[in-house]
């Protein structure tokens, strides 16, 4: 298989073949069904293209990427006030025609309680305020082929590249900017994977650099240690949506992922936090590749397609939860800085990690065809 990669994942504690097959072998499946669930299928989005950098550039009009706007009274009770259960799923219908890049807002019969609300500094939305956001059912609204492409998505990538984490060549760059670079990277082409592997028309092919394939494994392990770093707190977390039984389930399916035997033996430490930060400038280091993360998250804002800025913005906001889980929780110190996290971070965090399994699982599959001679360091 010439997409088969050896050696140790860079920055990394495991290498890409023990990656390859604890995936194939366990966690894709555990994530797979662990996000089917109720619990992990609800994503809480501010959906408004409100772009800070630019003036709007008419991509937020286009009819194919609009969603229509459901009533107030189309969303249940429980989702806006969550102590209360029993949604009625009858008349929640906002399907005006689905094109395929609008975001599908039906749901079902499900909601969340018992979270706290505490803002992520990581990232550039204000988890805490609830004004116009919006619940997603993330099944009904899966990340694929959208034709958002051209100067607009471009621009996008650009700006994060060039003034957020710019591409280094090796040892150029401190460890951290480079870790910040390689989660970027590594989220691409997790992006351009799905639409690859959904959409192999002749312009889809080329997206993905081998290089910046390998990132993706980087950012699968990094997403791994944030979750099993948190398996206490994830482990005592209530999933509760009112289903007892998919409830349990999904409790199930995340502690058979926190604790998994295979994953403990094979990487029990996919990617090591405590090398970081280390020198004398390292609080400064953390506040400006922090701002950088920002500023990438406020990018999301700019996406014009409302489908890729929902899959933007969850997957963003799961690296932010990555982030603040590893580099924001002191391991030394705990009780100054004991973890919290919101509901809505850890449905990111789980989704994305998801994504990026797909991702591992579907480099293999897609054709060898579709390599770029290019390569990225
Ligand atoms: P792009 O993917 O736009 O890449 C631009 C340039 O970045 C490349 O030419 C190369 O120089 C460099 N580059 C490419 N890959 C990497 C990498 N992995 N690491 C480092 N550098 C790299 N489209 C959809 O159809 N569905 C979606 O769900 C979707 N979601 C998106 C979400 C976001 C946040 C953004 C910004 C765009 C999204 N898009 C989506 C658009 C999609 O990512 C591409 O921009 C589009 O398909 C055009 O691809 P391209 O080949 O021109 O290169």
């Amino acid at each position: 298989d010439s997409r088969k990669y050896t050696g140790i994942v860079e920055d990394c504690c495991c290498d890409y073949e023990t990656v390859d097959s604890l995936n194939c072998g366990v966690l894709h499946t555990l994530l797979q069904e662990l996000v089917r669930t109720p619990f992990f299928r609800y994503f809480k989005v501010k959906l408004w293209c409100d772009c800070p950098f630019w003036p709007d550039d008419g991509m937020c009009m286009l009819r194919d990427c609009s969603v229509c706007e459901c009533p107030e009274n189309e969303f249940p009770e429980p989702f806006k006030n969550p102590t209360r259960h029993g949604l009625r799923s009858d008349d929640l219908k906002c399907q005006e025609g689905k094109p395929q890049a609008a975001v599908d807002r039906t749901l079902d019969a499900q909601a969340f309680r018992g979270w706290i609300e505490v803002d992520n500094p990581w990232t550039h939305d204000d988890e805490t305020d609830s004004s116009e956001m919006t619940y997603v059912n993330l099944q009904l609204n899966p990340e694929r082929y959208t034709g958002y492409t051209g100067p607009s998505a471009r621009r996008i990538w650009d700006a994060i590249y060039a003034e957020n984490c710019p591409k280094y060549t090796s040892g150029e760059i401190c460890p951290e900017k480079r870790v910040l670079y390689k989660l970027i990277s590594g989220l691409h082409s997790s992006i351009s994977i799905h639409i690859a592997s959904e959409y192999l028309l002749d312009e889809a092919k080329n997206l993905v650099p081998r290089s910046c394939e390998r990132n993706l494994y980087f950012t699968f392990m990094f997403v791994l240690r944030a979750v099993t770093k948190a398996a206490d707190y994830l482990e005592q977390a209530e999933y509760n949506t009112g289903n007892l039984e998919e409830d349990l389930k999904a409790q199930s399916l995340m502690r058979q992922l926190l604790y998994n035997p295979k994953l403990q033996a094979a990487c029990p430490i996919p990617f090591n936090e405590a090398k970081l930060w280390k020198g004398q400038s390292g609080p400064e280091l953390k506040q400006e590749i922090q701002k950088n993360f920002r500023n990438i998250s406020a990018l999301m804002d700019c996406v014009g397609c409302e489908k890729c800025r929902l899959w933007g913005k969850l997957q963003v906001l799961g690296l932010g939860t990555a982030l603040k889980i590893l580099f924001s929780v002191d391991d030394k110190n705990p009780p100054n800085q004991p973890l919290q996290l919101q509901r809505n971070e850890v449905i990111a965090l789980l989704n994305l990690l998801n994504r990026l399994s797909e991702s591992i699982n579907l480099v293999h599959e897609i054709s060898p065809s579709i390599e770029k001679s290019m390569e990225f360091t």
